[in-house]
């Protein structure tokens, strides 16, 4: 029994490795695409992305965050500060919210041991700053930055600001990149590729 499961699991490894294979080798034959960031494209990342944090609201436009601390708690970078208060409904919520992105890890632990659904992290990858104390984000800033993308894998357009800082701004347009990659004769591939990621 145990060399036929022995037997099983060599099969299976040997096929991921086969496969692994065959992605490197189509790669080396597919089309060699440069994305114009950020001046004229920019990646949008798969709803598993993470990036910058965000905190949710409900309909009533309130933060859904408790104030529990569980995040703090289990943040492995301590990096998350929150000091409860109770709100004029008599609801405990944050009155300070503060992430250091400097130090975080984006593992995400926040977002899985968050028991109210109202800490995630989402689409927005551009923070990069030379000051790590533009890097000490607050509570209504986190409630300000955009959610999970519905629908990643894609290069949207942009543009490139710079007159207050370097900033990207999304534009109309968008393609599907794995298409422009692999080309219409892979395009049966490319959906089974993106359905897995
Ligand atoms: S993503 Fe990880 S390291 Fe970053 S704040 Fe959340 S728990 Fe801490
Ligand atoms: S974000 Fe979630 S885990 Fe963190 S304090 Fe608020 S309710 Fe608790």
């Amino acid at each position: 029994m145990i060399s036929k499961m022995r037997g099983w699991i060599g099969w299976i490894f040997f096929l991921d490795m086969l496969n692994g294979l065959a992605l490197t080798l189509g790669y080396m034959f597919s089309r060699t695409i440069t994305m114009q960031y950020p001046d004229k494209q920019k990646w949008q990342p798969y709803s598993r992305h993470r990036g910058h944090h965000f905190l949710k609201t409900n309909d009533e436009g309130d933060l859904n965050c408790v104030a529990c601390e569980l995040c703090a708690k289990i943040c492995p970078c301590h990096c998350i500060k929150v000091v409860p208060f109770e709100d004029h409904k008599g609801n405990r919520r944050p009155s300070v919210f503060d992430i250091d992105l400097s130090r975080c890890l984006f593992c995400g632990l926040c977002e899985d041991a968050c028991p109210a659904d109202a800490i995630a992290l989402g689409q927005v990858y551009e923070m990069a700053s030379y000051d790590t104390s533009d890097l000490l984000v607050g509570r209504d800033l986190l409630r300000t930055i955009p959610g999970k993308v519905e629908k990643g894998g894609t290069v949207v357009g942009a543009k490139l600001i710079d007159r207050e800082g370097v900033h990207v701004r999304e534009t109309k347009g968008e393609h599907d990149w794995w298409r422009r990659v692999w080309g219409r004769r892979n395009k049966a591939k490319v959906r089974l590729r993106t359905h897995h990621t």
